[in-house]
């Protein structure tokens, strides 16, 4: 979601006629797109603060804006900060060139969030317009782009921030989504992911029809030069699943790919957490994805150190993970944020080193897991959409001249790294697999 506001604010600022600068040395204005899901996201834009201060001394007319969650969530607390010039919410967006403009030629420091967060807000209107004039292809990652299919959250998990700095769930009109998708795929998008923080339960109704993700699917399917369709992030619930996975099914531009977090194995903690589905129910799902989409990949989000997690509680999430068969999982130590229902109401008594082990242990069961769906791969070809240079380019070496390391990804997410010129980025190659390790595939091109 970040990474897409971060490209719309990008391409409204190109408009406005400013441009990338190589580093925020040689910046006139250095904006941060913060996220608040976990105290150590805010932490690091604290820090990244104290840099900007140091950097402001000797250029005092650099404007710093924080934009974003954090913004949204602290407000005008953040001008306390004097390095601090522009504090703009994730609903303020559109006003962003006109925020900058203003600090640079009037010196003034502004703050812009929404104050009654969880209202409708006319603002949307605003945001829906911004959305469709700008563009959220950066080409970051060449023939790749992000589209918003719902905002905001209504599911109030009682660990989460998101509905409290992104406001109610609006789901975005069908007409709007599709004109944005066939823009990108006229500009070389060949892979869209629709977002949503519940994207399957996507419902909009407009003449006389209610049209769901399973909707959008086979209307995103038709546009020519899109290739690969994913969605992210999937809430473990009956509703509407059948029709998704249908439509995942049908449909081969829908990549077989499933990112369903199930935070928790236990089913008192995933009552305390509000999350409503039992670890029986969420593990019957994954058993309809499979049987509906055979090979279908799957990716899930856990926690660790909820409020109240016992070792046994921990126990049987270790124990979801071994039946769920995962592609691959995030992990994450519970971080209490404030004004959440678990921060007011329950102690965050799990202590640090508790989490720590948890997340380490989840993570190895897990691994053991990856490594398995991995070896499945050795001698097979598989179809890859290149992204750029791996991450360790610099440091292989290529036997072909004018080979680098690249890397790309399957329509189920695995990772594949292989060497081939860098020009591939965007493109679809196939790449037989040699050699694999729990995250990542390696092969040679075929
Ligand atoms: N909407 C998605 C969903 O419901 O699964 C996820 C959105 S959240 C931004 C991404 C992940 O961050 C969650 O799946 C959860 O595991 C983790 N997360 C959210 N709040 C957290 C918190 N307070 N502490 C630690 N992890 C958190
Ligand atoms: Fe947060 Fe839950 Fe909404 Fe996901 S569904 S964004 S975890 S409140």
């Amino acid at each position: 979601m970040n990474k897409l506001d971060t490209a719309l604010v990008t391409s409204a600022l190109k408009k406005a006629g400013f441009s990338i600068a190589e580093s925020e040395k040689g910046a006139d204005v250095v904006l941060i797109n913060t996220c608040s899901v976990r105290e150590h996201a805010e932490q690091r834009v604290l820090s990244h603060l104290g840099h900007l201060k140091h950097i402001k001394k000797s250029k005092p007319n650099m404007v710093v804006g924080v934009i974003g969650c954090m913004a949204q969530r602290l407000g005008a607390e953040l001008l306390e900060d004097k390095t601090i010039d522009i504090v703009c919410g994730p609903v303020q967006i559109p006003q962003i060139a006109e925020l900058v403009t203003k600090a640079l030629q009037e010196k003034k420091r502004a703050v812009a969030i929404t104050g009654k967060i969880r209202q409708e807000s006319p603002e949307n209107e605003a945001l829906e317009e911004f959305e469709s004039v700008f563009d959220s292809y950066d080409k970051q990652i060449p023939g790749q782009a992000f589209v918003r299919a719902m905002r905001g959250c209504n599911n109030f998990c009682t660990y989460c921030i998101v509905p409290y700095v992104r406001g109610p769930e609006v789901s975005r009109p069908p007409a709007a989504i599709i004109e944005q998708v066939k823009r990108l795929a006229g500009e070389g998008v060949k892979l869209v992911a629709l977002l949503g923080q519940m994207v399957n339960a996507y419902k909009y109704n407009t003449n006389g029809k209610t049209y769901c993700l399973a909707d959008l699917l086979y209307m995103v399917s038709e546009i020519e030069g899109i290739e690969w369709i994913r969605f992210v992030t999937s809430y473990p619930t009956e509703e509407s699943y059948g029709q998704i996975l249908k439509a995942m099914a049908d449909l081969p531009k829908v990549c077989n790919y499933l990112h369903m977090p199930a935070q928790s194995g236990s089913d008192k903690i995933l009552k305390a957490m509000n999350r409503n589905y039992t670890a029986s129910k969420y593990l019957e799902l994954l058993d309809k994805a499979r049987e509906i989409v055979p090979g279908i990949a799957i990716a899930g989000d856990f926690m660790v150190g909820f409020p109240g997690e016992t070792e046994e509680d921990f126990g049987k999430t270790v124990s979801l993970v071994q039946k769920a068969r995962y592609k691959n999982c995030f992990v994450f130590k519970y971080s209490a944020r404030p004004g959440t229902t678990a921060d007011k109401r329950l102690q965050d008594a799990v202590p640090q080193e508790v989490k720590k082990r948890r997340n380490i242990k989840l993570l190895a069961v897990q691994e053991k897991i990856s490594e398995q769906l991995a070896k499945q791969f050795l001698g097979k070809e598989v179809k890859v959409l290149v992204e750029g240079l791996s991450k360790k380019a610099n440091v292989s070496t290529c036997s072909e001249k004018g080979y680098q390391q690249l890397m790309g990804r399957t329509a189920e997410d695995w990772i594949v790294v292989f060497d081939g010129p860098v020009t591939l980025a965007g493109k679809f190659i196939k790449v037989k697999i040699t050699r694999t390790s729990p995250l990542t595939l390696f092969g040679e091109m075929s």
